[in-house]
């Protein structure tokens, strides 16, 4: 392993020759020497280039803001009166000794020093590697991998195991069109991307793990609808053997853990969560993912609420999935009925009034995670789709390979999933999730650096037995 000096940790290296490998971020030439900040990934230092170190003194004057240099140099304190009190190392100055240039750079298209909120998005988007060199998002992307470590030690101490499932698949419903991938080894046919792991999570309950979760890139093609991405990230999981308060309970216990460890200077509101029907919800606060905060001025607070007993359908004038009847599910077709509801739900009948096991949590305002118990009999999931006027060659064609799972042994089981950019834009007071992703895409999908998306060469759409019409 090479061995870094690290800016954060100069201080512990006073009187002592050292060299760091930075980036300039600010050279202030007073002619006869020269200051330099310089910056890594754990911060910035001030460095001093005096005239009688000339060979030092004149690489220095070429330098420019995001030149890459190693800079060999002397640790000193600081005379008393330029201490800057609580600046990292602000108790010290490198004494420049030499400095070699390992990369050039243009001049910024932009300024980094700022936290970028005045710059165009686009702008910033079409040289993102420029843009994540900033303070603002070097900390989301650090603390966005802090949250997700912390998931995954959480979980991974009450037993969950971390499964990988396909990005090449087939269409799952959760109410979005997914993205197609054509197959070139079988002509005219196309794999799905994911709009959630559902259908492989609840097939690895019926494989007997009991507790799965996977921090899960999931796509979903929709209209560019506000703060919406086409591809985002779900802290996804599922249990057996378990109730909807036992799901409830975990969750909360985990989103109580990872605020209270990495985001100390938060309150959260009321614990427990305070738990509202969607009828009281809707009935109270006009929509089911309610803002309950009692001072929604303090950016510190964060109110979460469970909203539960939402109706399992809805009617539709829309074609659904893939049926022609008027009833559609409302969160997707593998959720449960209560108890009191399954006989209802056998029968086909008050089926407006059957009442699902799906629980959302909402925070501040925001969805930001919903889930269920499941139907774990065959029986059931087939009347779902029965009462979405799915034919049984539909049935059996979309969703045999879930029914033969839950005839062959599957338990009662249930889970959830996080839509952890939305989580992760609350917690760091960020005003849209494309601030939390290290590449997002534009509010009109696109990739505006690896410009994508973009037509295909003929040569590949001919080996995909595809023809584009041209419009
Ligand atoms: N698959 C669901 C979703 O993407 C979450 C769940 O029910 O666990 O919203």
């Amino acid at each position: 392993m090479i061995m870094r000096t690290y800016i954060k940790d100069l201080s512990a290296h006073v009187g002592q020759e050292i060299t760091v490998s930075v980036w300039v971020d600010v050279r202030r030439d007073q002619g006869k020497m020269v200051f330099l900040d310089l910056r890594d990934v754990t911060g910035k230092a001030q460095a001093v280039v005096l005239p009688n170190h000339t060979e030092a003194l004149e690489v220095a004057q070429k330098l420019r803001p995001e030149w890459v240099v190693e800079v060999r140099g002397l640790v000193n304190k600081r005379p008393e009166k330029n201490i800057k009190e609580g600046v990292l190392n602000g108790d010290i100055e490198l004494e420049v000794l030499s400095i070699v240039v390992l990369n050039e750079a243009e001049t910024p298209a932009f300024d980094i020093s700022t936290d970028g909120r005045e710059i165009g998005e686009e702008v910033r988007l079409e040289k993102k590697y420029l843009d994540l060199r900033r303070a603002r998002m070097q900390r989301n992307i650090s603390m966005r991998h802090k949250v997700i470590k912390h998931v995954r030690a959480y979980l991974d101490g009450q037993s969950f195991l971390e499964i990988e499932t396909p990005l090449l698949t087939n269409p799952t419903p959760e109410g979005s069109r997914s993205y197609l991938v054509p197959s070139r080894v079988h002509p005219g046919n196309f794999y799905a991307l994911p709009q959630s792991p559902q259908q492989y999570k609840q097939l690895l309950m019926s494989a007997g793990f009991e507790r799965y979760f996977q921090i899960a890139k999931c796509m979903r093609d929709e209209d560019t609808r506000g703060d919406r991405q086409p591809e985002f990230t779900q802290m996804d999981l599922e249990m057996s053997f378990v109730t909807r308060e036992d799901v409830m309970k975990l969750n909360e216990g985990l989103l109580i853990d990872l605020v209270t460890k990495l985001f100390p200077e938060k309150k959260i509101q009321t614990v427990p969560f305070p738990v509202l029907t969607y009828a009281e919800a809707m009935e109270k606060y006009g929509t089911d993912k309610p803002d309950i905060r009692t001072d929604k001025e303090d950016q510190n607070l964060l109110a979460f609420c469970w909203v539960i007993d939402f109706p399992a359908f809805e009617k539709t004038t829309e074609d659904t999935v893939d049926g022609n009847g008027d009833w559609t599910f409302t969160h997707n077709p593998f959720t449960g009925v209560k108890d009191e509801f399954i006989n209802d739900l056998m029968e086909k009948k008050n089926i407006g009034n059957i009442i699902s096991t799906q629980y959302d949590i909402a925070m501040n305002g925001y969805e930001i995670g919903g889930g269920g118990i499941r139907l774990h009999k065959p029986e059931a999931l087939r009347k779902v789709f029965e009462i979405m006027g799915y034919s049984d060659e539909r049935i059996e064609t979309n969703f045999g390979h879930m029914l033969a799972a839950l005839a062959s042994g599957t338990p009662p089981h249930g889970g959830i999933a996080w839509g952890l950019d939305r989580l992760l834009m609350v917690l760091l007071n960020e005003p849209n999730i494309r601030e939390v992703m290290a590449f997002p895409k534009t509010g009109e999908g696109k990739d505006i650096l690896m410009q994508a998306p973009s037509p295909a060469p003929e040569k590949t759409l001919k080996e995909l037995g595809i023809s584009v019409q041209k419009k």
